[in-house]
């Protein structure tokens, strides 16, 4: 059987690296705050010091990390796992980073003999403890193929979408989707508010149209300042930043993410960086003198 490395056990990180117990891999674990690692012993995993320790046991590398620095740094850092890699270790990236990114990390990884594939994922940490992620995978068909029994491990559905960056491609384009929704839905809803239209009506009306769905999958951390985090400010606000660099990239005007990001980086500038992304509401609020 595989002998897998995983990287990054944050709130994603941890439930995926859960699945892969549960499925029976051999799992060597890194995490740059070790607190997190520990209770991973329990459950059978090995606890690696660094991500080079990592890499030089282990078939295959999945990472889990915040953004691309940290990927640069868990991979190509001084400490990285490929500083250590044997050749043909295949490195499974499920961060959200952009596309650009992505593929010159895998060249450069190709360039010393190691595969890549980039596999960001749809589902939150709930969907990751359960094994119930989607997965968006780019690379080489065949290295997709060897690693197939991983992704079934961790998720319901993998897509193999193409060459190296068509996950990062599809993924940004599914959370841009739900940023423009959140600012878009936050600053139109406050015209009946501030007109003094009773709140329940408003969403009841709101409902009945096609939206419906989506503001009945969000009302319940949308309205409740106090919400728990399932994918904070900063992230999405990332994510903002990558997606028009794609735009970017791409020669694509990504006008209405260009304007959710004005709304997001208002929200970090108001120290609300750990809040629910849904919190743009009351950012709007604010602005909109609604207090
Ligand atoms: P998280 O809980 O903040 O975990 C981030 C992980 O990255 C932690 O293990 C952290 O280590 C590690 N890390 C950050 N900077 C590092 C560095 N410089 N060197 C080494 N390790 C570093 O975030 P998450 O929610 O699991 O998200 C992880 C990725 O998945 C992000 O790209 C996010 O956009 C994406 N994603 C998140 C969700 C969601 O609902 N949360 C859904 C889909 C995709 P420490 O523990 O030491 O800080």
């Amino acid at each position: 059987m595989k002998k897998i490395g995983f990287i990054g056990l944050g709130k994603m990180g941890s439930g995926m690296a859960k699945s892969l117990i549960r499925a029976g891999y051999p799992l060597v674990v890194y995490n740059r705050t070790l607190k997190k690692a520990e209770p991973f012993k329990e459950l059978g995993a090995e606890i690696s010091k660094t991500p080079k320790e990592l890499g030089s046991i282990v078939d295959v590398v999945i990472t889990m990390v915040s953004d691309v620095p940290a990927l640069i740094e868990v991979l190509l850092g001084e400490d990285g796992a490929a500083q250590s890699a044997k050749r043909g270790t295949i490195f499974i990236d499920s961060s959200t980073i952009y596309a650009a990114a992505s593929k010159s990390i895998a060249k450069e990884l190709n360039r010393r003999g190691l595969e890549m594939l980039d596999a960001p994922v749809l589902g939150g940490p709930a969907d990751a403890e359960k094994g119930q992620l989607t997965f968006f995978v780019g690379g080489k068909k065949e290295i997709f193929t060897k690693v197939k029994d991983l992704f079934d491990a961790m998720g319901r559905k993998t897509y193999y979408l193409g060459p190296n960056g068509s996950g990062c491609y599809m993924k940004i384009v599914v959370n841009m989707l739900r940023a423009v929704f959140l600012a878009n839905f936050s600053e139109l809803i406050m015209i009946p508010l501030k007109a003094g239209i009773d709140f329940n009506t408003i969403l009841e009306i709101l409902e009945e149209d096609s939206w419906g769905p989506l503001i009945k999958k969000y009302k319940g951390r949308m309205f409740d300042p106090n919400a728990k985090v399932k994918f904070p400010i900063s992230l999405m606000t990332k994510d903002i930043e990558y997606a028009l660099r794609t735009g970017f990239d791409l020669k694509i005007p990504l006008f209405t993410v260009s304007a959710a990001k004005g709304l997001f980086e208002i929200a970090r500038s108001m120290g609300l960086e750990e809040k629910d992304y849904t919190h743009v509401y009351y950012v709007l609020r604010k602005l909109a003198g609604l207090g």
